[in-house]
């Protein structure tokens, strides 16, 4: 049966490349990659939300091991089940043919994934076509001094940088593999690119909720907001997370002693809630979702990558994409695959830490579905 035009094709005897620069010459990169036309309508979900923003974690690998997020050491996915470069390409753009105007990659850690800026690179066509609005990573900074100034090349405007402590102990402490040093040239080297910083840091009890405000004010001098985040259950991790879990309304409160903080609407397409601190004039965001979640207003759903679509960081109902994307050169069926789970995308989540039942809301580590 011949496929409607409307279905974007690859070319089957050209098949999509994403070399580096070294193995092809740079003009030819971008004839492999077809954009395809609009197939159909935005993504609505069963609660008149629309979908438009994808969340894709290109590998589940990373080289730290932050105690909230992995265990020492954990198992990871053998090559064949991860989608490639060309695949998370694919799927990506036939997103941004739903209408999905922000893409974040992330991970485990996006920078360490090989050839990453070939992706990077190849999905930069849809901010130039003016499909997407903002193309951005979420990283540990490690490998930042290395790709900086590539992503600002390829369009990244804006990144995250996840910073738990600026001493370097406890940073190794906290990420058990880190070197703070890296990170810290990292976010140097990112913002001599002009990339925007925020640095995001998740606030543990008893381990950095000293260093709140000297991360404020350190983040707020160097001109980058801060969002701080509570800790969520997610995989197993050696140790209890209700040990870990600081409850933000409580930091918020502590923080009003010294500071004036101002409700401001700034909004990033993410579910965190902006404050402007009046001493310092800088933006301080809160993600929160264990005391007070943002499910109402969830705009995004996160692809692993093995190609397994969740529609909610908090719930384990998920799709398969792998399957039909590998299924046919056609990206019909993984078109339908996408439309069908948003059909699905639930209210919210049910996080809860809770000291009696010591195990977490979800199996999946963070590193799967990226935060
Ligand atoms: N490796 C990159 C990084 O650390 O920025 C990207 C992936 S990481 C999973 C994304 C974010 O999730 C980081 O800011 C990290 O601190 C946060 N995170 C990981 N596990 C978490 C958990 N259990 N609760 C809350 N945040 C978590
Ligand atoms: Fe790696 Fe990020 Fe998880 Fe830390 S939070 S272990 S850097 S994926």
């Amino acid at each position: 049966m011949p496929l409607p035009a409307s279905i974007p094709r690859h070319d089957t005897k050209r098949p999509l490349l994403l070399t580096t620069g070294a193995e092809r010459p740079k003009s030819d990169f971008m004839d492999d990659i077809r954009i395809p036309t609009k197939t159909a309508d935005t993504l609505i979900d069963p609660f008149g939300r629309h979908v438009t923003y994808l969340r894709v974690s290109v590998t589940d690998r990373c080289d730290f091991r932050c105690v909230y997020c992995m265990s020492e050491d954990m198992t990871f996915l053998p090559k064949k089940d991860i989608l490639t470069l060309e695949e998370l390409d694919r799927v990506c753009t036939a997103f941004v043919s739903r209408g999905v105007r922000k893409l974040r990659l992330t991970g485990g850690e996006p920078l360490v994934r090989r050839n990453i800026m070939a992706l990077v690179e190849s999905l930069s066509r849809h901010l130039k076509s003016g499909e997407l609005d903002e193309l951005t990573l979420t990283t540990n900074g490690s490998q930042l001094a290395r790709f900086a100034g590539d992503l600002h090349a390829h369009g990244v405007r804006r990144i995250n940088v996840s910073l738990d402590t600026r001493e370097a102990a406890k940073f190794k402490a906290i990420t058990r593999w880190g070197d703070l040093a890296k990170v810290m040239d990292g976010i140097k080297a990112a913002q001599d690119a002009g990339l925007a910083v925020k640095i995001n840091m998740v606030a543990l009890k008893g381990v950095n909720e000293d260093e709140i405000v000297p991360m404020l004010e350190w983040c707020h001098g160097e001109g980058m907001d801060l969002t701080l985040i509570e800790t969520m259950p997610m995989g197993d991790i050696e140790g209890d997370r209700t040990d870990q879990y600081l409850p933000l309304s409580v930091v918020r409160a502590s923080l009003l002693d010294r500071f004036a903080l101002e409700d401001i609407p700034y909004k990033t397409g993410g579910p965190a809630r902006y404050v402007r601190v009046k001493e310092t004039g800088g933006r301080l965001g809160f993600i929160t979702p264990m005391t007070h979640n943002f499910c109402e207003s969830c705009n995004r759903v996160r692809l692993t990558c093995t190609g397994t679509l969740y529609m909610c960081l908090g719930q384990d109902d998920a799709a398969d994409l792998r399957a039909p994307l590998r299924a046919s050169e056609s990206d019909e069926a993984m078109l339908a695959a996408i439309d069908e789970a948003i059909s699905r995308k639930p209210k919210g989540h049910d996080f809860v830490i809770d000291r009696r039942r010591n195990r977490p809301s979800v199996g999946r580590h963070m590193s799967v579905t990226g935060g």
